[in-house]
């Protein structure tokens, strides 16, 4: 199946490889794209948000599966994705593909100190970039006049780590104006490009826990983990209906 949905989510059932794939024709031809990287406290704000929900299943490209809540989820529905596939990841590997093909890219978001050391990181590390912008992402104004200074600087990949559903709204807008890039919502992606935040080591990522490696290193977190039990109670009985 090409899509599986979680409560009301069309995410795209491919792997890592297929994705950079159609990202590579994609960027090649210039076509506008924007795709969500969800994870289970998304598909939870998007059944509490019908708008949100709106963004995600017409306005978004593609929508992969960032975080083992999804893909367990998809599992137990009976309906298996072929693997996880997150944004940072993702986001990663078009930063090296930007540097080697010289390509336009604008970055916003995460606090002014994050990205000002993202962008000392991609002159000194990703230096084929052309950089066209780099703002953070706690400014003042209207998400409209924001996507228009976007648009004017002509980029070929726009990353906005404003968290949700913020970036979404910011990108949706983009796409809806038909800007020739491939634009992609990154969460906290800066914060650990930039080395302000760590990503889990490999030992809890791969026993699937590196949501519990962020609990503990950051504790404020436990207040927006409180939706994951109510995911799961759904996904359950999404599975009942389904029978
Ligand atoms: N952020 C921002 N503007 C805001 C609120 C948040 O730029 O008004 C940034 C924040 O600094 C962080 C990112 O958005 O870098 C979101 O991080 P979060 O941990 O929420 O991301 P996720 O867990 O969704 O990956």
């Amino acid at each position: 199946m090409s899509k599986i949905n979680i409560l009301g989510v069309d995410f795209d059932n491919k792997s890592f490889k297929q994705f950079q794939n159609e990202f590579i024709g994609r960027i090649n031809m210039h076509q506008s794209t924007f795709t969500v990287t969800a994870n289970p406290e998304i598909v939870m704000a998007a059944n509490e948000n019908p708008e949100f929900m709106k963004i995600l299943n017409y306005d978004a490209d593609y929508i992969t599966p960032d975080g083992i809540g999804i893909v367990k989820a998809a599992q137990m529905l009976g309906t298996p994705l072929q693997e996880r596939v997150t944004g940072y990841d993702l986001f990663t590997w078009l930063m090296r593909v930007a540097s080697e093909r010289n390509l336009r890219v604008y970055l916003i978001g995460a606090k002014p100190q994050v990205i000002h050391a993202v962008q000392e990181k991609v002159a000194r590390e990703y230096s084929g970039i052309q950089l066209v912008g780099a703002k953070d992402g706690y400014f003042n104004e209207d998400l409209e006049i924001v996507a228009y200074q976007i648009e004017r600087t002509e980029p070929d990949l726009v990353f906005a780590a404003l968290g949700s559903p913020k970036q979404e709204q910011l990108l949706a807008l983009l796409r809806k104006n038909l800007l020739p890039a491939l634009m992609m919502g990154v969460g906290g992606s800066f914060d650990v490009f930039a080395g302000a935040v760590k990503r889990a080591p490999l030992f809890w990522q791969n026993a699937h826990l590196e949501w519990f490696y962020r609990l503990i290193t950051n504790p404020t977190r436990w207040k927006r983990m409180l939706v994951l039990p109510k995911f799961v109670v759904n996904v359950r009985e999404a599975k009942k209906e389904k029978k």
